[in-house]
């Protein structure tokens, strides 16, 4: 009897991300990808013999097996593996997984009703990646309070910690983990160059050019749920999944290389694979390698699906595409404040992508939303532009931002930005001009005229008013839809890029 296995690791973020430490999140990052993509296949067949074993798609934490045997002897096993998951992990992971038995010719209702097992699974069990408890009398671990056992030494640093963070640790000093994947792209490529990684977050934070800030940029594909419950056979799963799997990690490879090929720079994967990516950056190589991401995946996965009768339906055209957030902050920001920001920004960009005019049942442009933390003391985005980016007046309202952008809008912003830093325009000019808008509709127009005359040099002042004229901001300087109730402006945003980039 044939079967279809669905596996899934809940939780996945708790876990990699419970810490503030770079090398525990890419250790935990790292043997989250073994387990997920090499250990979980090679259990089961060593278990259930290798003919028995036919691996539809590992990646991203989720896989998708036909497994051939006895209904008890695979519920057995599956058990084993569960046990095996907890016990590589010390107690920090967990697998669940949902059965369904593989009906000839319907592949689409068994997988939807795996799917559903491996639903109820979760709820009946939610799991929540706790260490052993701790008496009170005893040290807490430093990363994530359970009971510590340990004691480490990192960067210089004496670091006491519980089975499950030491467990992260380890793994990420013995195994190269997803930087391996990159060293593999770079010989393929008979590249030379290897890039230094780096090892904390602080490092990472110095090597930007504004001293002290790093970027979490965060992907994901859109429609993805939609595409893949029109799927209706082993194949086509196989091929969609294994396309994006990969049309992602080349692009966040190659969009990597190109941002590290300045020497300054240092980034760090810590989640790639599935549909997703999250990638730890000095602040200035953020905004370009999102945008380089964002273009790759979009054309790999065009021309992928365009030359394949494997291809979903509503992918053949125009391919996948991506939505970005990319959270800017210190280097010393809690790591869960910079990623609940990065997701925030991701979920903007979503529906920014899902609102444009062009979007429609099988297609979703590209957007891309980003944000600044340390210029507000908003733990929430919203939170953030809801209070110091929004006024309302009785007939109009003034929004000082236009996020999320689009791609094409992006790269204005980015090429504009890169203009004005290229034109060193002193800082103390840019940052009255970021400042102009918040005096109101009329005054904002008359502080940036007056600005923007003052620029004594001619190129300077070109520069600013091309940046302006692009962005749609310059015919009610520096307002958007002026006739409309809601008047917004790309200043901000712009003034807030260059200041990040130099
Ligand atoms: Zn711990």
């Amino acid at each position: 009897m044939k079967h279809l296995v669905v596996f899934d690791v809940p939780s996945i973020k708790d876990y990699v991300f419970g810490t503030d430490r770079l090398v525990e999140i890419r250790g935990a990052s790292a043997l989250l990808d073994h387990l997920n993509r090499i250990g979980t296949e090679r259990f089961l067949k060593t278990a259930l013999g290798d003919t028995a074993v036919d691996l539809v798609f590992a990646g991203g934490g989720a896989s998708q097996f036909l497994l051939n045997g006895d209904e008890g002897r695979i519920d057995d096993v599956i058990e084993e593996l569960k046990g095996c998951f907890v016990k590589e992990s010390r107690g920090g992971l967990r697998l669940v997984s949902g059965r369904a038995e593989m009906v000839r010719g319907q592949y689409r209702e068994s997988l939807a009703s795996a799917f559903m097992r491996m639903k109820q699974e979760k709820e009946e069990n939610p799991f929540r990646s706790t260490p052993a408890m701790h008496s009170g009398l005893i040290r807490e671990c430093d990363s994530c309070s359970g009971m510590a056992t340990t004691v480490e030494e990192h960067a210089g640093d004496e670091v006491i910690l519980c089975d499950t963070c030491h467990r992260k640790l380890d793994f990420g000093r013995t195994n190269k983990g997803l930087w391996r994947g990159f060293e593999e792209f770079l010989d393929s490529r008979g590249a030379n160059d290897t890039f230094e990684r780096p090892t904390t977050f602080e490092e990472i934070g110095s090597s930007s050019k504004k001293a002290g800030y790093l970027a979490l940029v965060y992907a994901d594909g859109n429609h993805m749920g939609k595409i893949i419950r029109s799927i209706d056979d082993r194949k086509q799963f196989a091929f969609f999944s294994q396309t994006i799997d990969t049309c992602i990690r080349e692009a966040c490879h190659e969009a990597l290389a190109e941002s590290l090929a300045i020497p300054a720079v240092r980034a760090d994967i810590l989640l790639l694979g599935g549909d997703d990516l999250l990638v730890c950056l000095s602040a200035d190589a953020a905004f370009p390698f999102a945008i380089s991401v964002a273009d790759k995946f979009h054309e790999k996965t065009k021309a992928r699906f365009g030359r394949s009768g494997l291809a979903p339906v509503g992918t053949r055209e125009e391919g996948v595409t991506l939505s970005l957030g990319i959270a800017f902050g210190k280097s010393h920001t809690p790591f869960f404040v910079l990623l609940e920001q990065a997701e925030e920004l991701l979920r903007s960009a979503k529906r920014g992508g899902s609102c444009d005019v062009t979007a429609n049942d099988s297609y979703v442009p590209s957007y891309i939303d980003f944000h600044d933390t340390s210029q507000f003391n908003q733990v929430h985005v919203h939170d953030s532009r809801e209070r110091f980016l929004t006024r309302r007046h009785v007939r109009h309202e003034l929004h000082f931002h236009c996020r999320p952008y689009s791609l094409d809008q992006a790269h204005k912003l980015l090429q504009h930005a890169a203009a004005i830093v290229a034109s060193d325009l002193p800082r103390s000019r840019t940052i009255r001009l970021r400042q102009a808008p918040f005096l109101g509709k009329m005054n904002g127009t008359i502080e940036c005229l007056k600005l923007i005359g003052r620029v004594k040099e001619k190129g300077q002042r070109q520069v600013l008013l091309d940046a302006l004229n692009e962005l749609d901001c310059l015919t009610s300087l520096p307002w958007r839809d002026l006739e409309g109730t809601v008047c917004s402006t790309a200043l901000v945003d712009l003034i807030e890029l260059t200041e990040l980039m130099r």
